[in-house]
């Protein structure tokens, strides 16, 4: 079947999905809800095993209405640990602490993983009771009656590192933006309910991730008292950068496999939830080209701006982040200035092919640099 000729379907086909990420599994609850069966495929043996029981923000800023009520309207229930986050405290590369506030959540914390809680593990629960079939160990090459694509990150020129660790602190939400710590990314530390994470998310120098790492580790042992308790070393990849693609022959595509990243800081489950519920009620309608419609007014706007945003933050530097930050801690409403921070705009439309370029190429050369052994698997 060709998606892209809209031909006639056989009604009680399966809908065949490939990969059970945060894109998959929604396309895969769209498409059952819908009254299609569907068999999802996932290579791994249970769902979230890309992930480490680390903790993650989904993001709630870049609309005015909050994310857990548009997931509400695409039938995904909070069923996950979650906890809203309306402060945090930021270090720059002098030590200095900025408190930044929001009225409304900036984000929710999530975590990812395989165990109970986590946002794979409801996403899993809502498909199964909606009649998915998931088969595990599976990766099918060949799909004659068309797919919905979502096996997430390409390539890697995004790279996580951390701990994930029990702790006795108190919850809190800390980062630092600092050349030292984290090259054009930034250190995180996270704490929700006696569990936490601290990383570095880098988009440079890749080969010396350890080295950054265990800088992150000491910065907040010293800033904030960071105690860990059984910490576990653990690594990820993300593809901030890949070219939009919403369907290749018979093939539609969502989440990060689309190219769908925030270029900036890497926020991209909330465009791999919305995605795979778009990508399937194309799929499941026959109507592929509204998907691509639909992909371009939600995502490209925001996607471009990423892109533009990147451009310029890598070009801050160390005192670029100071000023920044006190810009975020000024605002009398953090979710608001990301939001606006976030939104498209038509002189970020025009400084899109120039930034792209330019960052496209600065990704090459940390690639060029990094050690392979550096880098943990892509997916
Ligand atoms: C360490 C780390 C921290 C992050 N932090 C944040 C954050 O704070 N906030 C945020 O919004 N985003 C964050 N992200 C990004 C976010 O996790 C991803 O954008 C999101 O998971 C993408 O979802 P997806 O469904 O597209 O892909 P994935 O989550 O990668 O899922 C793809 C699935 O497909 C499976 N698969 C791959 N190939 C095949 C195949 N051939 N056949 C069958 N199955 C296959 C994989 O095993 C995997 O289970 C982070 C990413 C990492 C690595």
């Amino acid at each position: 079947m060709r998606l892209d000729a809209e031909p006639r379907m056989i009604s009680q086909r399966p809908v065949e999905i490939l990969g059970a990420g945060p894109a998959g599994l929604s396309a895969a609850l769209t498409a059952a809800r819908a009254g299609r069966p569907v068999t999802l495929y996932e290579r791994r043996s249970e769902v979230g095993s890309r992930f480490h029981g680390d903790l993650q923000g989904l993001e709630n800023w870049t609309t005015p209405v909050d994310v857990l009520e548009e997931l509400g309207t695409i039938g995904i229930q909070p069923t996950f640990d979650c906890a809203p986050i309306s402060e945090g405290v930021f270090y720059d590369a002098a030590g200095r602490e900025r408190v930044v506030r929001s009225g409304r959540p900036a984000f929710y914390l999530v975590r990812r993983g395989s165990a109970d809680g986590t946002l794979d593990q409801s996403l899993k629960a809502q498909a199964l009771s909606a009649g998915v079939s998931i088969r595990f160990r599976e990766a099918p090459a060949d799909f004659p009656n068309g797919v919905i694509r979502t096996p997430g990150p390409g390539r890697c020129d995004a790279l996580d590192v951390g701990y994930v660790f029990d702790t006795e602190m108190a919850d809190g939400v800390f980062a630092a933006l600092s050349e030292r710590l984290a090259p054009k990314g930034y250190a995180y530390l996270l704490i929700s309910r006696g569990w936490g994470t601290v990383a570095v998310c880098l988009f440079d120098d890749y080969a010396n991730a350890r080295e950054y790492r265990e800088r992150a580790r000491d910065f907040f042992e010293r800033r904030v008292g960071l105690t860990m308790r059984n910490p576990r070393a653990f690594g990820g990849t993300g593809n901030v950068l890949a070219t939009p693609l919403t369907h290749c022959g018979n093939a539609l595509y969502a989440g990060e496999a689309a190219g769908l990243q925030d270029a900036l800081w890497g926020f991209g489950m909330r465009y791999a939830l919305l995605s795979g519920h778009l990508a399937a009620s194309a799929f499941v309608a026959r109507t592929p080209r509204q998907y691509e419609r639909s992909f371009r007014r939600r995502f490209a706007g925001f996607l471009r701006a990423s892109v533009v945003n990147r451009f310029f933050y890598e070009r801050l530097g160390d005192s670029g982040y100071a000023r920044l930050l006190e810009r975020i801690a000024r605002a009398a409403d953090a979710r608001e200035w990301l939001r606006r921070f976030y939104a498209p705009r038509l002189w970020k439309t025009l400084w899109f092919p120039i930034a792209r370029a330019s960052v496209e190429s600065a990704r090459r050369r940390a690639e060029a640099g990094a050690r392979a052994p550096a880098l943990p698997a892509t997916r």
